[in-house]
């Protein structure tokens, strides 16, 4: 028995992760990576500090502030930052554990890590969200360092917040570096970092859509269900209809929207979205929005997967868990054959467990699952590229990043792919396990480098 306290969400992806490593032959062939998951499974050091910080009407307010710097072995501690509520060490534990191996598949250079607080931006002004990422900078500038741990962006943190940050942290140590990256274009930030999780989600979809038809099918006319309504979910949306798809759904966490007609949401009804996500304010504006209400049906406290009507790919974009093992089977009796995470363990055991079994079925009528860990690379692999760029005193141009991205994903892709027909071969018609392709692909590369 452990005298650990339980970690349920690190725990989960640590299982999920280890199963398939069990399941296949690489431990046969590499009987020393045994060791190598157990030393994995600790983080190097967790880092856990106070955030003092005064509101509004001056009031003290404390927060607790956590950095989990996992695993250096390819590089320097790489991975987001995540302000909200629910954030304990157990999920920083497991985001800073998925990273890892996400930060390998992208080929870069970078480690793992992640960080956080449990501070609700919801319903603070813009003031006491700068005041607390001073004060949250002020603590985590003696740990962190453009070769040592570089954060990012996650629920909570966008731009803005990533620029308080920024600033906090060169007040601090009085030097300009590219210690956080998804910074702002003027000052040292990456083209196309906001686009990328979402665009890199679309181009992986692509491959995956383009293998099991042999070439013949893409985004084209496929009806696209997404959850959430936040950076991922948006550029996942105004990609996918560029390429020809219908979204017919996306969400936040007090409900749904389902667009009413056949044209599904539209690039301007993405772009009024983002603007209420700047105003942080939810989708129920669109039932009050004499140009909106009439194109979309909105479900309050649902997620999308049981009410999304015929769907042929679905992007979980919102958070962790966000898909039930019931949810994975409506999804497939509503014709979903295309499941891939734009959030970081989107799917729960369960529904993994249900696509899986379905990957089983005869090519043509089979569902194919992609984990977080590949599928929503992008993101950090353009964060890594920011890096790159600060420490030339370089910038690439959109096309230069862009083309990047697309390179990643698609080694992402083949990768993933390749690695499970090595070490799980599939059966005759059965499309190769990505969740299995991608944890192998990920961890050798890491279990090699320790
Ligand atoms: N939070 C993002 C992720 O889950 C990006 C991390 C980064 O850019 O460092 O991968």
């Amino acid at each position: 028995m452990s005298n650990l306290p339980s970690e349920p969400e690190f725990e989960q992806a640590y299982k999920e992760l280890a199963s398939t490593l069990e399941n296949s032959s690489l431990f046969e062939k590499n009987p020393e990576y045994k060791t190598a998951l157990k030393v994995a499974a600790i983080p190097e050091r967790v880092i856990q500090f106070r955030v003092v910080w005064e509101d509004d009407k001056n009031q003290l307010q404390v927060n607790r502030g956590y950095r989990v710097q996992f695993n250096s072995a390819l590089g320097p501690y790489k991975g987001g930052l995540r302000f909200h509520p629910s954030v304990n060490l157990s999920i920083l534990k497991f985001l800073g554990f998925e990273q890892i191996f996400k930060n390998a598949l992208t080929g870069l250079n970078i480690g793992g890590g992640k960080g956080g607080a449990d501070f609700d931006p919801k319903g603070k002004s813009d003031n006491e969200i700068r005041k607390f990422c001073v004060a949250f900078m002020t603590q985590l500038s003696k740990h962190i360092g453009a070769d040592t741990d570089i954060p990012a962006g996650d629920i909570g943190v966008s731009p803005r917040e990533i620029g308080w940050l920024f600033g906090s942290y060169k007040a601090q140590k009085n030097v300009w570096e590219g210690v956080l990256t998804g910074k702002g274009g003027t000052w040292g930030g990456s083209l196309i970092r906001p686009e990328a999780t979402g665009y890199g989600l679309v181009y992986y979809v692509q491959h995956m859509i383009q293998y099991a038809s042999g070439g013949k099918e893409s985004f084209q006319g496929k009806k696209v269900a997404i959850s959430g309504s936040g950076n991922v979910a948006q550029y996942a949306a105004l990609k996918a209809i560029e390429l020809g798809a219908i979204i017919v759904s996306l969400s936040d966490s007090k409900g749904t929207i389902i667009a009413t007609d056949e044209k599904g949401i539209q690039p301007e009804e993405v772009q009024y979205i983002a603007q209420l996500k700047v105003e942080r304010k939810s989708l129920t504006e669109l039932t009050t929005s004499e140009t909106y209400k009439s194109r979309f049906k909105y479900i309050e406290g649902a997620r999308p997967w049981t009410n999304v009507g015929k769907v042929d790919v679905a992007l979980p974009s919102a958070t962790q868990n966000e898909v039930s093992g019931d949810e994975a089977k409506a999804l497939i009796e509503a014709g979903a054959k295309f499941i891939a995470e734009g959030s970081n363990m989107g799917c729960s055991q369960d529904a993994i467990d249900v696509f899986e079994q379905h990957r089983k079925s005869k090519k043509g009528e089979a569902i194919w699952y992609a984990p977080g860990k590949a599928a929503n690379a992008g993101g950090v692999a353009v964060s890594g590229l920011e890096m790159a760029q600060n420490s030339a005193r370089i910038s690439w141009t959109s096309e230069e990043v862009d083309n990047k991205l697309k390179g990643i994903m698609e080694s992402c892709f083949k990768n993933g792919l390749e690695t499970a027909k090595e070490y799980v071969e599939p059966a005759e018609g059965e499309f190769p396990s990505l969740v299995a392709g991608s944890n192998i692909a990920g961890f050798r590369k890491v279990a090699a480098a320790m």
